[in-house]
């Protein structure tokens, strides 16, 4: 189910991208999807973690490469 039509406001709407509801009066179309698919698989991830656990990898990249620059890295 794609479009929903509010009997109360003669409008026609997406729920999808409504909240589930009709944006005038605030009627719920019975099983509307509150997202589209894309969005509710972005807000099912937990985007401060990912962030905090990638600048982690990126400080410790940057560490290998200053240790390298300055020599501390043991010689092969
Ligand atoms: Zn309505």
């Amino acid at each position: 189910m794609r479009a929903a039509y509010c009997e109360l406001d003669k409008w026609r709407f997406d729920p999808r991208y409504t909240q589930g509801t009709c944006p005038i009066c605030g009627w719920a179309p019975e099983g509307a999807p509150k997202a589209p698919r894309w969005l509710a698989i972005a807000n099912r991830v937990d985007w401060e973690l990912l962030g905090l656990f990638l600048l982690a990898d990126a400080l410790i990249v940057f560490g290998l490469v200053v240790a390298h620059a300055a020599g501390l890295l043991p010689a092969r």
